[in-house]
């Protein structure tokens, strides 16, 4: 049979169960495949369909509480989406070796954003670029008149940047409006406040405007996170003496880093998907600061204190809100932020890089001690899945996998109908 063609035109004029019965027909779901689409759990169709577009269903994925977490002197019950195994059981074994040493201290640069305009053909960008900074009064008040909501929120229009860059089609004049957003990630607000700049720049300068879009490159949004692990709590002096090798492989290099910061996601995205959040922005604002001196490194620092202990600091953008987007859409985001109890996006935000930092310990942990074990033990029980095991197979299954030290699908399965023989 040939693949059937992708172009179904006014498929996204349909509803639902239109989608759905065009779809099953022409990729051949069965009846159980329409019965699995047809049940969007706490997220209302309707609800769905408005969120994103051509909807046919909805995707669950866990959601768990990471715990032991005590961060500026609270604890919080950290909600954490994810499909990973042993992503969760990381913060909380990193979290648990810290509490009593006072557990995670963070702070913020800000909460600001910045959009972008790009301005091309202007014969003199040094001076337009000059001129554009002497209009910053105009532009305060252009960019302030989008969003009188966020003005009265205490937000708006904060500073003004003109860069000119080199490209291969030639210099391009690029200002930078920074905008504090306050509780809101701040996307659709400041691109507003780009688009109705961008036509006044033109006027000024005598260029012409193209782009005008925010930069995911949130260096003005830093959440900060840092935490002590006494020796004692960590397995000894030993141990973290060879954390300091792993995470010094990390800085040095971008191989291993690109691993090491993948890690801090794990625990960063999961956070920030259970909220509602654009895991996205926050994925992209990071891989650029981790890259800001001109290499990729890592995005944690690890040190050794006067007192003996081991020192985790972790720096990165952290573009996140608790208004806009699906953040108030999203029932379950909603239920999320209320087992969080936040009271700000700057609060949100700094749990969020300690969650960083406490995956990243973990890591760095396993790395310089046992390996992977700990993760493959949870791994197991997924290949065990993928055998087909059902029930308490998938324990006992994943149990030899260990023993043999060797995870393997095709193992699994053998191991799998050992065990249905036993029994
Ligand atoms: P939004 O526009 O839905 O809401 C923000 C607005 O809410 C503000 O402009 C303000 O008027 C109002 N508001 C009410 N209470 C507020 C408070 N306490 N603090 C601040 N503002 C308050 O959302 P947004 O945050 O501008 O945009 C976020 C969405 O944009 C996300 O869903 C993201 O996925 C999406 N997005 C992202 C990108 C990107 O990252 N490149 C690009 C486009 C869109």
């Amino acid at each position: 049979m040939n693949a059937p063609s992708s172009r179904l035109s006014g498929f996204h004029k349909q509803s639902v169960a239109d989608r759905v019965a065009r779809v099953a027909e022409l990729t051949g779901l069965n009846k159980a495949d329409c019965e699995l689409l047809a049940g969007t759990g706490h997220l209302d169709l309707d609800l769905a369909n408005r969120l994103v577009e051509n909807v046919v269903g909805t995707f669950n994925i866990p959601l768990g509480v990471a715990t032991n977490m005590r961060i500026d002197g609270r604890d919080y019950l950290i909600p954490m989406a994810t499909e990973e195994s042993s992503v969760i059981a990381a913060v909380c074994n990193a979290g648990r070796r810290c509490y009593d040493n006072g557990g995670f201290t963070t702070s913020m640069s800000g909460t600001q954003m910045i959009a972008q305009v790009q301005l091309m053909e202007v014969p003199d960008p040094e001076h337009a670029r000059i001129r554009i900074l002497e209009r910053r009064e105009e532009i305060r008040e252009i960019c302030d008149g989008c969003d009188p909501v966020l003005v009265k929120l205490g937000g708006g229009f904060r500073d003004l940047e003109v860069r000119v860059i080199d490209s291969r089609s030639g210099p391009m004049v690029i200002t930078h409006i920074i905008v504090d957003t306050r509780d809101a990630m701040g996307a659709n607000a400041v691109n507003t406040m780009a688009e109705k700049l961008a036509p006044h720049i033109e006027k000024w300068t005598g260029g012409r405007h193209h782009a005008r879009i925010l930069s995911n490159y949130a260096d003005r949004r830093l959440a900060r996170a840092r935490c002590e692990w006494r020796p004692e709590d960590i397995g000894g002096a030993d141990v973290r003496d060879r954390i300091m090798l792993v995470s010094h492989f990390a800085e040095a290099d971008p191989y291993r880093a690109a691993t090491h910061n993948k890690g801090i996601m794990n625990g960063v995205s999961a956070a920030v998907l259970a909220t509602g959040n654009d895991t996205r922005a926050v994925e992209a604002g990071a891989h650029a600061y981790a890259c800001r001196n001109g290499r990729y490194t890592s995005l944690t620092r690890w040190e050794v204190t006067r007192e003996g202990n081991l020192a985790g600091v972790l720096e990165m953008p952290m573009a996140v809100g608790l208004v806009g987007g699906a953040t108030k859409a999203h029932p379950m985001a909603q239920v999320a932020l209320k087992m969080l109890g936040v009271k700000s996006a700057e609060e949100l935000a700094r749990v969020f890089v300690a969650v960083g930092l406490a995956q990243n310990f973990a890591a760095v942990l396993a790395l310089a001690t046992e390996g992977l074990k700990g993760h493959m033990k949870l791994h197991a029980q997924n290949i065990a899945m993928m055998a087909g095991a059902k029930g308490d197979e998938i324990d006992a299954v994943a149990r030899r996998l260990v023993e043999l030290g060797k995870v393997r699908a095709d193992l699994a399965e053998t191991e799998l109908a050992a065990l249905r023989a036993e029994r």
